[in-house]
């Protein structure tokens, strides 16, 4: 078995691995992801604010909505009146009635009409600030489908290369020794950040403590190359 050369591939392993690990965080920490989520936030926030800005102006919308249903059934009455009018079988009594009753109609329309636009006036600066919000809340909103597709388009492409690279992993560690296999998924297992790495001068490249050289020796000596201190294997 030549080990020296077993021991680098752990190095390869560990980095075809660390690979593959960034790949999946860059799903969930990628800058457009970061993006997204600052925009699913702004979306929501201004959302709340538009809520906050009906409730505010809710005497207005009431009266608004009210008058409007008022304003449509008087308006129908007030044609269904024009068609009696246009007709030939009116005599003049029942024509000066219908007119009476079609101009006070119009009175009451115009009356709702401007109660409207009195409180339109009376809530201007208000409603300027909900439609702010809403144009804002549009915008975003837009912004947020277009970021959503090039996610989307990076995720399925992140998708794409895992598989190419777990499989360039499985091809990797079926040349491994068995005892190598359990050594380097049992330092995974127990979160050893580097499990493997090259000796920097007197540095173990794992965790970086500085070694004597009885302790290089002892390592150097030892079945895996572990460091004493972290159990990284030093190369
Ligand atoms: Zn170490």
């Amino acid at each position: 078995m030549n080990e020296p050369f077993l021991l680098s591939n752990l190095v390869e392993l560990q980095d075809l691995d660390n690979k593959i690990y960034k790949l999946i965080e860059s799903k969930s920490n990628s800058e457009n992801v970061l993006n997204l989520k600052t925009l699913e936030l702004e979306y929501k926030n201004l959302s709340e604010k538009i809520n906050e800005d009906k409730k505010e102006l809710s005497e207005f919308f009431t009266i608004k909505e009210d008058n409007e249903k008022k304003v449509t059934s008087l308006e129908l009455q007030i044609n269904d009146i024009r068609e009696k009018l246009s007709g030939t079988s009116l005599d003049p009594s029942e024509t000066l009635n219908y007119s009476n009753q079609k101009e006070s109609l119009k009175i009451q329309v115009d009356k709702l009409k401007l109660q409207v636009q009195n409180l339109k006036e009376k809530n201007s600066d208000q409603l300027l600030i909900m439609n702010d919000h809403e144009n804002s809340l549009e915008d975003i909103k837009n912004q947020l489908i277009n970021l959503s597709k090039i996610v989307k388009d990076e995720w399925d492409k992140i998708d794409s290369q895992i598989p190419v690279l777990e499989k360039e992993k499985l091809e990797f560690i079926s040349t491994f020794p068995d005892e190598l296999k359990v050594l380097y998924d049992n330092l995974k297992k127990r979160g050893l950040e580097v499990v493997a790495a090259y000796r920097n001068e007197n540095q173990c490249g794992c965790c970086g403590v500085e070694l004597t050289s009885a302790e290089i020796e002892q390592i150097l000596e030892s079945k895996f190359q572990q460091c004493s201190y972290c159990d990284g294997v030093v190369i």
